[in-house]
């Protein structure tokens, strides 16, 4: 799973990755420009709304939604406590007041005196939402209230939602929707973004559909008048899928799943070392009703004995016996924890609830075991979003506000969702009945087809999981294509590299091939830092971060025939490099010293792995999740420091050598203002542009507040201006309105604890590696010569939701060796869309204070 911008059927959305910079429509947050769909040419006005359980991203869904909204010159409102707000309404004395300002004209009428500041200012903590200009006056009895630039600063790196949810029964019913309608007509929207789950995205869509029928109705009653009824004729309805179950088909992430990941592994993390300390087992409860994706996740990242997903019960009706085989197992190889984690939604083959309790008795009475039950309950809701949900959230919401004003009453409403690394519509309510049919073949008993249903990237960590966590001698290959496999770390450590190396060293085990471990790079290998590594010995690897096996830059040629020599004395039949650049050189290295060195001619196989992300056509590294995570919880709190003292602008300075995608990945989820990157480079008049800028938004905040803004800049951005340099051009052209300083987020940036998607990551690709070793090796023995299609050389890589092995020679005629990264960066695109997010746009100029 991973992702770029914008959907096959957008056009000019900012930061497309098919539409070049510059054909953006003008001036988009031009004061009065119409939009299409618009009353009477007036400018679009347009809702957003967060419904049913809340995630985390909801919130830089909002601000993205908001923002880009009045990019494309649309009056932008929120919707408070989801469809209950819309249900409702602003009371009748609030009605008055906005209804009277909407049959206006904006421009003069507009209670806003430009877009920048809007009617309220969020406060977290209570979630209580304030009038600006209004000191302590609550907006306790309005629902729909119009926002400006300003009033969604900072959501992005908040959790929950702070425009509120709720569960809505009124809505559930007709009147309870008309009631919404004429609420929408009142203030004249007639498009609307929903975040939530299937629930509110079905709700949605029955207002829509329902919307000619209620119109009638109001005007019928005389609760709308006939113009506008003319005028709101249609109401055009986006949905964006906000759900920590990452349960909605047709989508390979929701909103929030990542972060309520990012909760779990914590605290399975947390509980891990308890257990072991007093050799306990720990039954862990994990959210999801009809999808086990963050049990099974949760299992692989956290390198757990056993899980249960309603997905895939236990095929046996016996499933203690089963369960208590695997754990006593695993306890008789001499583990001192058992960690079982389960899905709120698990059940037998039978559909017969399993508990939590139930698994606890039989550990306790079975196996001796001493054993405690963990609900994680909703602490998986909540907390900051991890770095992918705030990416995430902004492309969506962005992408929303594009097809909402897209939208024509003869198309279904469309669910934005991600395939395939691409931003992606499709429509609404088929997304919703897909889903539908998971729960639907788990009710039939037809497991096959619930999984069917799920994405490739589930089947595989299913069946990581199992091979990793098995001890039986039943997949074992015939004894005579047994290898000999060999692992070794090139490169900078990077979050994930130990999950793979656990998982290779698992995963031979289960096929009977001998894993043997290289100490210290290559380097080590010359030195006999040799040694085979044991099912236990690794057990506790898919948690750390570094490397430990030890990594280092020195590439085979430092010395080929001793390296020759001592893969042949190690009786090497295939090697797995974990590593980045360097791990594409060794091979390439390897690779060319095979016509000299026979102990050379086996199976080698590269799996990307850099903080960097800089390995060609593989769109995500192993280690490339845990660095922007870094990143936004360092930025985070720069922020929260900048903005506690005085107007001050941070420079952040990131690793990453030639390649910018720590940088651009990090300034869209962090939410920066300016980012500089290798890719791009830097010059004295975009310096200039910047400063000018910079100035421009300070002038515009309010009186009395500090604000922290962020600089994002590549280590190797530009040799002239260094982050020092433009911290001091900042400084100086700021005067009395900020002034600047700069940290250097170094090696930090590798992460202490590698993130849940690096780890799940590692894993899942690992074993496609030693597969792939397998496979090539059986083929030698075979004496057959590998396909010119698929060498027994190759780099594996991740391209969209798709997983190959790209030769080496397509890999190098990709790569910009000066600068070492690929020739092509997905992500430059990202760029609009970040000076989108920044107001960089033709931002209005200052208003007078309100
Ligand atoms: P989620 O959106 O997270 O799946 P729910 O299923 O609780 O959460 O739905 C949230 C709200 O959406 C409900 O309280 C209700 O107001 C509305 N809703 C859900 N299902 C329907 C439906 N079939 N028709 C109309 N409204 C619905």
């Amino acid at each position: 799973m991973s992702f770029q911008i914008p959907s096959k059927n957008a056009k000019n959305v900012p930061g497309s990755a098919n539409t070049p910079a510059p054909s953006r429509p003008a001036s988009p947050m031009a004061s009065g420009t119409s939009t299409p769909g618009g009353a009477q040419g007036s400018p679009k006005r347009l809702a957003v709304l967060t419904s049913g359980g809340d995630c985390s991203g909801m919130n830089a869904a909002v601000r993205a939604v908001v923002k880009m909204g009045i990019a494309r010159g649309c009056e932008v409102y929120v919707v408070r406590e989801g469809w209950e707000g819309l249900v409702r309404g602003n009371g009748p004395e609030h009605d008055v007041k906005e209804t009277q300002v909407h049959s206006g004209t904006p421009s003069t009428a507009d209670p806003i005196p430009n877009r920048r500041r809007g009617n309220f200012v969020a406060t977290y903590g209570e979630g209580e939402l304030l009038k600006e200009g209004e000191g302590e006056q609550t907006l306790k009895d309005r629902y729909i209230i119009r926002v400006g630039w300003d009033d969604v600063r900072g959501f992005a790196s908040l959790g929950g939602t702070l425009i509120g949810t709720a569960r809505c029964a009124a809505f559930r019913e007709v009147e309870g929707r008309r009631t919404a309608a004429l609420n929408l007509v009142k203030h004249g929207i007639d498009a609307l973004v929903v975040c939530g789950g299937d629930g509110s995205l079905t709700g949605a869509d029955r207002l829509r559909d329902e919307w000619p029928e209620h119109l009638a109705a109001l005007k019928e009653r005389g609760d709308i008048s006939a113009e506008q009824f003319e005028t709101h004729s249609h109401l055009n309805i986006v949905g964006l899928v906000g759900s920590i179950d990452n349960d909605m088909a047709g989508t390979d992430m929701t909103i929030g799943a990542t972060t309520a990941l990012h909760r779990i592994c914590e605290a399975i993390d947390s509980i891990s070392s308890t257990a072991s300390s007093h050799s306990r087992a720990f039954i862990v409860e994990v959210m999801g009703r009809n999808c086990g994706w963050l049990a099974l996740m949760a299992a692989i990242a956290t390198g757990a004995d056993y899980m249960f997903i309603p997905e895939r019960p236990p095929t046996s009706e016996d499933w203690q016996s089963s369960m208590c085989s695997v754990l006593d197992r695993h306890r008789k190889e001499g583990k001192r924890k058992t960690i079982v984690i389960i899905a709120e939604g698990a059940h037998d083959c039978n559909l017969k609830p399993i508990s939590p309790d139930e698994v606890k008795d039989v550990l306790t009475e079975r196996l001796g075991l001493d054993t405690r039950v963990t609900t994680l309950g909703h602490t998986q809701r909540g907390g900051a979003p991890a770095a992918y949900d705030r990416i995430l959230a902004t492309l969506q919401g962005a992408e929303a506000v594009e097809a909402v004003l897209e939208a024509t009453p003869d198309k279904p409403s469309p669910v934005i969702g991600i395939q395939e690394n691409k931003i992606m519509r499709q429509p609404l309510m088929e997304a919703v009945k897909k889903t539908q049919d998971v729960a639907k073949a788990i009710a039939e008993k037809d497991f096959n087809r619930a999984l069917s249903l799920r994405d490739p990237e589930f089947e595989d960590c299913l069946h990581a999981f199992r091979a990793t966590t098995r001890l039986n001698e039943t997949y074992r290959v015939p004894e005579a294509e047994r290898m000999r496999i060999a692992i070794v770390h090139t490169g900078a450590p990077a979050g994930g590299m130990n999950a793979a190396t656990r998982t290779a060293v698992r995963y031979c085990l289960c096929h009977g091939h001998t894993p043997v471990a290289i100490y210290n790079g290559f380097v080590g290998l010359l030195n006999g830092n040799v040694a085979e590594l044991s099912w236990l010995r690794v057990d506790q690897w898919s948690t750390r971060g570094g490397s430990e096996l030890g990594t280092n830059r020195t590439l085979p040629d430092t010395d080929l025939a001793g390296v020759a020599a001592k893969l042949a004395e190690y009786k090497i039949d295939g090697l797995l490099i974990v590593g980045g650049f360097e791990g594409m050189a060794a091979l390439n290295i390897l690779e060319k010293g095979r016509k000299e060195h026979p102990s050379l001619r086996i199976p080698l196989v590269h799996l990307p792995a850099t903080i960097s992300n800089n390995v060609p056509i593989t769109e995500w590294s192993v280690g490339s999740d845990t660095s922007i995570n870094v990143l936004v919880d360092a930025t985070d709190a720069i922020k929260q420091s900048a903005s506690a003292s005085r107007n001050r602008v941070f420079v952040v300075e990131t690793q990453g050598a030639g390649c910018g995608y720590i940088a651009m990945l990090g300034a869209l989820a962090s939410g920066a203002n300016i980012v500089y990157t290798p890719e791009l480079g830097m010059s004295l008049r975009g310096l200039s542009e910047d400063v000018d800028f910079l100035k421009k938004r300070y002038r515009q905040d309010a009186a009395g507040k500090s604000e922290g803004r962020l600089v994002i800049r590549s280590e190797k951005a530009s040799k002239t201006y260094t982050t020092e340099v433009v911290t001091n051009i900042l400084t100086e052209e700021g005067k009395d309105l900020f002034d600047a300083r700069y940290v250097s987020l170094g090696h930090t940036l590798q992460g202490g604890v590698p993130s849940p998607r690096d780890r799940t990551r590692a894993i899942r690709l690992t074993v496609k590696c030693i597969d792939f070793l397998e496979r090539h090796h059986k083929r030698k023995l075979e004496q057959l010569e590998p396909e010119w299609k698929d060498p027994d050389v190759a780099t594996i890589v991740i391209e969209g939701a798709g997983i190959r092995f790209a030769p080496l020679a397509e890999l190098l005629a990709a790569s910009d060796f000066k600068n070492r990264r690929g020739k092509v960066q997905w992500w430059s695109p990202m760029k609009n869309l970040i000076d989108v997010m920044a107001g960089r746009r033709d931002l209005e100029e200052p208003a007078p204070k309100l």
